[in-house]
């Protein structure tokens, strides 16, 4: 299993030449869907998610796929039939997971900024725990449940102050971030909880972050969870949960070094917590639909600059943020593979949107590509649709999910009329055109 996490990592595959999704060849549905699209493979998301069973197997477990990675309904719908939870962080993501068919005792409220709103319809809807972040969030939370004559679950998210030494836009667990309660207040804010006539305190939060390629910080954070937890037992609080958050990273880049797989964080969850007799909670996000998931595009032109060659695609930062918000890394590869032998050539690949920051890569050394010709980006079934957006009046790309010879579409491109005709017209400049 490990070894096909590294050398398998996702099901696609070429087979005679042709990029395949298991046994859908890409270009099959690109000509039913148009590009650009995003294609999920059912039998990789359900290998991330047993893999991460398989790692905390023989302890009380539940694995909560954090759904901000991919919420579509269908990953969703795939995941609540394996048997998984889920972690929401807004209410929008509660509807989405009530909708799914999620029980209510399987979703996980983390966040650090929850509202009324929101509080209101997880507790009448029912929820498994909600992660408390910070003082204020539970005075409100307990007053809400009070009002609708509910005790609701908690845990503290707290803020160990460990280095995640990942992406400083997606490392969450420092002193300086706005997440949790920091941990040396700890017993303080949870004397304060226990208080709360709405509240019951269950248990322990954290999460450090996202795309971790290292097992120490988690180590670190979990050590210091685990102290935690005995000194708050001591302080006569019941503690029988740990919600130990996502995080773990993928390979995104194929010739680098592999991350730690789900197997090797299982032993340091087991290692740090393991003597504790707490429920174990997951939350990864990434790990499951990251590798799960391509981009592909088509090149629209083959076009030479002054010192340097483009592929310009019909794909753009709208569709694919991570590599202009995070400097991230795609491999990108050719759906027709390329003859043996033949040269690659570094070119900057970039998107048609009015910015310079819509670039995927630059210089990067790829075969040799010309109009019309299907491209396919790695890893991007986490953090990619769901964070894409219309600028430019660029609609939403469809997405699709293949399950062995089948696919369909679980996310249709919508109609320019749809999405022009979501804008009004006030009163006022009616017929004044
Ligand atoms: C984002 C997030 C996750 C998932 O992180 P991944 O890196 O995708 O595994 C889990 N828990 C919380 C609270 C999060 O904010």
């Amino acid at each position: 299993m490990a070894f096909c996490y590294i050398a398998g990592m996702d099901h696609f595959l070429y087979k005679d030449g042709i990029l395949h999704a298991e046994d859908v060849p890409i270009p099959e549905i690109a000509a039913a869907v148009g590009t650009p699209f995003y294609v999920y493979s059912s039998a990789t998301l359900t290998r991330h998610y047993r893999l991460f069973e398989e790692a905390l197997a023989g302890m009380d477990h539940l694995i909560c796929y954090a759904m901000k990675a991919n919420s579509n309904q269908a990953v969703l719908r795939l995941m609540a039939s394996l048997g998984a939870g889920v972690d929401v962080v807004s209410g929008g993501e509660y509807r989405r997971a009530l909708a799914a068919g999620f029980a209510p005792e399987r979703i996980v409220f983390s966040g650090v900024g929850k509202t009324v709103e929101e509080m209101e319809l997880a507790l009448s809807g029912g929820i498994r725990q909600f992660n408390v972040e910070s003082e204020p969030e539970m005075a409100l939370l307990s007053s809400v449940a009070v009002r609708l004559g509910k005790v609701v679950p908690i845990t503290v998210r707290v803020n160990p102050d460990v280095d995640a030494k990942t992406h400083e836009k997606i490392a969450t667990g420092k002193a300086e971030n706005k997440f949790g309660i920091p941990i040396s207040r700890a017993r303080e804010v949870y004397a304060q909880a226990a208080a709360l006539p709405g509240l019951k305190v269950i248990g322990v939060d954290v999460h450090i972050g996202s795309q971790l390629t290292d097992l120490e910080p988690f180590e670190q954070a979990y050590l210091k969870v685990s102290e935690l937890t005995r000194s708050l037992r001591a302080d006569g609080h019941t503690i029988e949960r740990l919600d130990l958050g996502g995080g773990l990273g993928i390979p995104y880049e194929r010739s680098n070094l592999a991350p730690p797989l789900p197997l090797e964080y299982g032993e340091v969850v087991r290692r740090t917590v393991g003597d504790l007799g707490c429920e174990i909670e997951i939350e990864p996000g990434r790990l499951i639909a990251g590798n799960a998931g391509m981009l592909i595009a088509s090149v629209i032109y083959e076009k030479s600059g002054e010192d340097r060659d483009f592929l310009i695609l019909d794909a753009a930062m709208n569709d694919l943020i991570r590599p202009a918000m995070y400097g991230a890394y795609h491999d990108i590869v050719p759906v027709i593979e390329a003859a043996p032998g033949e040269g690659q050539k570094p070119y900057d690949v970039v998107g048609p949107v009015c910015e310079s920051g819509d670039t995927f890569t630059k210089q990067r050394m790829l075969n040799p590509a010309q109009s019309g010709d299907l491209i396919g980006f790695r890893s991007a079934g986490a953090y990619g649709a769901v964070m894409s957006s219309e600028y430019n009046t660029r609609p939403l790309i469809p997405e699709i999910l293949v399950h062995e010879h089948q696919f369909a579409v679980i996310r249709a491109r919508p109609t320019f009329d749809e999405i022009i005709n979501r804008d009004t017209i006030p009163e006022w400049l009616e017929g004044s055109d």
